[in-house]
């Protein structure tokens, strides 16, 4: 049941309890005291009635004897006795009787025509009869209450008359209503104040505890920094210090749970890997930058790790059942781009209480891994590759030897010939892969010296003379004058490599007749600028980008003829790298092909590889 709406507050029911209390008090009191008082006085009215009553029937008494025995001196008794009821003051009618009942005198003028009757009350008659206790309280036909008292009038043992009373009350009971009226206004003034200090004693008690709900909703708004005000040492101020400790508190710890939650947050986002959290049913509720990135989805929340990795749903019900797991996928990207390869690692999220409530799928990307894996595997292959073809051969000639061609010398010779040639090739691919090895392993460490570029470039050009005049190739080397002034800081014995590598390529790949070029100059960004430039057979467009890779070759067959190992450009590539440089290749098929090295030579000492 809905209390009565203005009940509903604490001050109401405190002030409606106390008026209570005090109401049920003032009756109890109330009661009690006017009947006592109202006992206590009709008390003394008939005490005082019942003592003038009895001096009235001593003094009647000896009036009555007198006339008893005078028998004639009847009119001087009535005087007498008309004179002793006037004595008396009485609100009411005293009348002296014979002892036949008949009325001798009356103290009502009004009543002055009773005397000579017989007065035939009951009281009057018991009284007659000696019974000397004799009163009742009568209301009278003007609605007065009055008491009647009859007593013997006895003389010499003989009841020789009466004295008979009628004695209003009405005095006794306006006194009564008085007294009755001041305990009701004292009551009411009592009520009224009683009301008045309740409510602020109810205001005391209740407005701190306004306070405190003004708090709690404060604090259940985030508002921590309100209090409650401490207004003493009672219950409440204890109860307003525990709660503003309180609210201290679970500001603390909300402000400790925020940071941790923006910690994990900035984790989460600035992590290189995609992180997705699910729910026990598998929808996904948190999702950092990368894995939006990564499974290119903006809207991700809400739909499910099956549905977003576009894979089966029975690894993710796996995990939500408490196992780990882990899956590769691939998604593909747009045009020209290669696919994504990621990894997923899948998590199940476990509550002491609950048990599995949901799973962590960590997306890692492994691409880069994944193709360095590839080149890793085509790299052993191709290395095998080019190990097995000269031992084939150098098995085959050797059995051909053993088979008796040792015994036709011109022969053994070319056969001696060819295993000498084919070895020096496997040294020199040994070599090459070393040289990789040590750029690959970074222990390879540039040895820069101050050095003349022209002279270099001449020295490289007489390293090649006799393959030169062999293929009649002309070689020319243009250096820019501005240089030919200054050195450079170069790590002489790499950029020889670098420059052998070209210069040979370009012999290689020239016919015969045809010209290289060499020429070095500072270009506009003060770099060492070298261009070798052939007239030889080219590389098509769809190999140039490639050329570079170790083992790349456009003509395999051809290359191998001529002794390359297909290492060349990219040792040439290292080394210009370590630099700080980079290397080119352009080419036009049949025309020609130019490389071309560009080196930074601002900087001193030596660096590592
Ligand atoms: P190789 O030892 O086979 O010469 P490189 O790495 O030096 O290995 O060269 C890779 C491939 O690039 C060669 O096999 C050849 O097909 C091509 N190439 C390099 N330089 C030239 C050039 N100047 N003219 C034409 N083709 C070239």
């Amino acid at each position: 049941m809905k209390p009565f709406l203005p009940l509903r507050t604490i001050q109401a029911k405190f002030i409606v309890m106390v008026l209570l209390l005090i109401l049920i008090a003032l009756q109890l009191i109330g009661v009690y005291f006017i009947s006592t008082m109202k006992s206590s006085l009709i008390n003394s009215f008939t005490t005082n009635l019942d003592g003038q009553a009895q001096m009235l029937t001593m003094l009647a008494g000896s009036a009555l004897s007198k006339q008893d025995k005078a028998g004639n001196a009847e009119d001087d008794a009535s005087a007498e006795l008309a004179q002793l009821v006037s004595l008396v003051s009485i609100s009411g009618e005293i009348q002296v009787l014979d002892a036949s009942g008949k009325v001798l005198t009356t103290s009502l003028e009004e009543h002055q025509s009773y005397v000579g009757r017989k007065n035939t009350s009951l009281l009057v008659s018991r009284a007659l009869q000696g019974i000397s206790d004799n009163s009742e309280e009568i209301i009278d036909s003007d609605s007065v209450r009055k008491k009647v008292i009859a007593k013997p009038v006895v003389s010499g043992g003989k009841i020789i008359g009466a004295v008979y009373i009628v004695a209003s009350m009405k005095d006794l009971y306006v006194t009564m209503e008085r007294v009755n009226r001041i305990f009701v206004t004292g009551s009411l003034l009592a009520l009224g104040l009683t009301a008045l200090l309740g409510i602020l004693i109810a205001g005391t008690i209740t407005q701190p505890i306004k306070a405190l709900t003004r708090q709690v909703a404060a604090v259940a708004e985030g508002r921590f920094e309100e209090r409650v005000p401490v207004l003493g040492n009672d219950e409440i101020g204890q109860l307003s210090i525990a709660f503003n400790e309180m609210t201290d508190r679970l500001s603390e710890a909300l402000s400790v749970n925020e940071e941790e939650k923006e910690k994990l947050s900035s984790i989460l986002s600035n992590m290189s890997d995609g992180v997705l959290a699910t729910d026990e049913i598998g929808r996904v509720i948190v999702a950092n930058r990368r894995a939006r990135a990564m499974l290119d989805l903006e809207e991700i929340e809400g739909l499910t790790v099956s549905e977003c990795l576009d894979i089966d749903k029975a690894p993710i019900a796996e995990t939500l059942r408490g196992k780990e797991s882990t899956l590769l996928l691939q998604r593909p990207r747009p045009q020209g781009e290669e696919p994504l390869v990621f990894r997923v690692t899948l998590t199940p999220i476990r509550r002491r209480d609950k048990g599995v409530v949901g799973a962590i799928a960590v997306l890692q990307d492994v691409t880069e891994m994944e193709k360095l894996e590839q080149s890793r595997r085509e790299f052993v292959a191709n290395v095998s590759h080019e190990l097995r073809t000269p031992l084939t051969t150098i098995k085959s000639y050797a059995e051909a030897l053993d088979d008796g061609a040792l015994e036709e010398p011109p022969l053994a010779e070319r056969f001696v010939g060819v295993i000498r040639s084919e070895t020096e090739r496997m040294i020199r691919l040994v070599t090459d892969l070393l040289h990789l090895s040590r750029f690959d392993s970074r222990q390879s460490q540039l040895r820069r010296q101050m050095t003349d570029v022209a002279e270099m470039m001449e020295d490289v050009v007489d390293r090649f003379s006799l393959q030169l005049r062999q293929k009649a190739i002309t070689a020319k080397v243009q250096v820019e004058p501005e240089l030919k002034l200054k050195k450079v800081w170069l790590d002489r014995d790499g950029i020889d490599q670098v420059l052998d590598n070209l210069v040979s390529n370009a012999i290689k790949y020239t016919m015969d007749g045809g010209s290289v070029q060499l020429s070095a100059r500072l270009d506009d960004a003060g770099k060492l600028t070298i261009n070798v430039k052939d007239t030889g057979i080219g590389i098509p467009k769809k190999d140039l980008e490639r050329i570079f890779e170790r083992f790349y070759r456009v003509d395999k067959a051809r290359s191998r003829s001529m002794g390359g190992t297909g290492l060349g450009l990219s040792i040439a590539r290292e080394i210009v790298r370590a630099h700080g440089g980079h290397i080119t290749l352009d080419s036009e098929p049949g025309q020609g092909t130019t490389a071309t090295v560009t080196l930074p030579i601002d900087q001193e000492g030596s660096e590592s590889a």
